[in-house]
């Protein structure tokens, strides 16, 4: 058996894959955030294309992929399925351990699979400009390249911490030609009005999802893009799962026992399980799980409830499960997946129990990493790394068992440009968590 699988540019999975199809029960409509009743598509108008709007309450089980975008996507699709044969021996467990690779995309990681769809569909309706907001410049950089390979203009406020301690994603931004902000900036009513109080605010997710907004509901060339969370970023992120149950098929791979993604947003984790919860819903029994961090246990300790999308309060209210829209992750905390919420999908899929979650601590998981790194080669990002860890747990767990079991779990990207985490955990510098998540 072939340790690396790949398969041919003709095996891209040709639609999209939406589970709210298949679902025994009702997704809660988004509210709007003053009036609280149901949002309409008129609502979101300003600031998505319809087509993504239509992808957002759609109860239509695929969708086809859009030539254009199939395109792009054979530049690094199909990613790769590798079996850990050296992660499995050094763990001496009986399971076979498979890991999907969503870094070999040009921007390092699975945020590409839903923006090359979101610059499609918005050039196709005549947007000119997306703008957006990053953190570490993750979305932001996927976000970037699609939009230069669909002849758009990019505009990303970025995290103004971010935009000074991590300048290597800022510079792979700027080479893919868009324009970057540190956000708070005074390109923006809502940043003016920030400074003023505090020039030196550090600014936050929330503040710069606020300017993005701004900018984009004001300009009527412009519209605003998201890189999680919403039902159509999960929905793109299918191509992940759809194209794993195509390799383990064609190496002969009995349907898995255990699947498992990281979860921030939900985006990464969506994509790889979201077709195998298809299976689950019809009969097959999978332990599929979410891995988050200690210091942001959103799934393991949130309430599921409706809140806002954002710190500042302007985006619509969501029912997921939520640490509070005002939560704030410790500084200590270097493992990324730092949002306060859950994608409204995946918190459904938990409440009704086709998943489950688990938060792991910083000191775990960069020790998983590095055992990954050491015997599969990959450094994987600090966000992959919890489903690293987890995917050990569970391979440890079936050698405790004597079961042979298949293990699937997504590394939705490389932790090449994320190496001041790594160089914090080997100096010793990060703590353990205190004792989690208080309240
Ligand atoms: C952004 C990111 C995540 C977290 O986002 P999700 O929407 O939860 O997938 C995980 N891994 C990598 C590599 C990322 O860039």
């Amino acid at each position: 058996m072939s340790k690396k699988i790949f398969l041919g540019e003709d095996q891209i999975p040709r639609h999209y894959y939406n589970i709210v199809a298949d679902l025994p029960f009702q997704p809660d409509p988004p509210l709007h955030p003053a009036t609280k009743k149901p949002l309409g598509p008129e609502d979101l108008a300003p600031i998505f294309p319809m087509a993504l709007i239509e992808q957002e309450v759609s109860t239509q089980r695929e969708i086809p992929v859009p030539e254009p975008v199939l395109e792009a996507y054979m530049l690094y699709r199909p990613t790769p399925l590798i079996r850990a044969t050296a992660l499995e021996q050094y763990l001496q467990t009986p399971a076979r351990i498979y890991y999907k690779y969503e870094g070999v995309s040009p921007v390092g990681s699975h945020k590409a699979n839903t923006a090359l769809a979101q610059a499609y569909y918005n050039k196709q309706e005549g947007t000119k400009k997306l703008v957006t907001e990053t953190g570490a410049g993750q979305w932001g950089t996927a976000l970037s390249f699609a939009c230069d390979r669909f002849g758009l203009e990019c505009e990303v406020y970025m995290v103004k911490v971010s935009f000074h301690q991590k300048p290597y994603r800022k510079v792979m931004m700027q080479t893919y030609g868009a324009t970057i902000h540190a956000s708070p900036s005074d390109t923006t009513e809502f940043g003016r009005k920030i400074l003023a109080q505090d020039p030196d605010n550090p600014g936050s997710l929330g503040i710069a999802i606020s300017e993005a907004i701004e900018v984009a509901a004001q300009d009527p060339n412009a519209k605003y893009s998201l890189g999680s969370v919403l039902n159509h970023v999960l929905l793109h992120q299918t191509v992940i799962g759809q194209e794993a149950q195509a390799q383990l098929k064609a190496i002969g791979e009995k349907t898995p026992d255990v699947v498992i993604g990281c979860h921030g947003g939900g985006s990464n984790f969506a994509g790889l399980s979201f077709p195998f919860v298809r299976d689950k819903i019809n009969g097959a029994d999978i332990d599929i799980i979410a891995a988050e961090p200690i210091s942001c246990p959103t799934l393991t300790k949130g309430k599921l409830d409706y809140d806002f999308g954002d710190t500042a309060g302007m985006t619509p209210l969501i029912r997921m499960y939520t640490l509070g829209h005002d939560f704030m992750p410790p500084s200590i905390h270097a493992g990324g997946l730092r949002y306060h919420g859950a994608a409204p999908l995946v918190s459904l899929l938990l409440e009704h129990g086709l998943i489950r979650a688990e938060a792991l601590s910083q000191l775990d998981v960069f020790r998983g990493a590095i055992e990954f790194a050491k015997t599969e080669g990959i450094i994987p990002a600090p966000e992959s790394s919890h489903a690293v860890e987890m995917a050990i747990r569970e391979a440890k767990k079936a050698k405790e068992e004597g079961k042979e079991k298949v293990i699937v779990f997504n590394l939705s990207g490389h932790g090449l440009l994320d190496l001041s985490a790594y160089e914090a955990y080997l100096n010793g510098e990060l703590k353990a968590e205190d004792n989690g998540y208080n309240g």
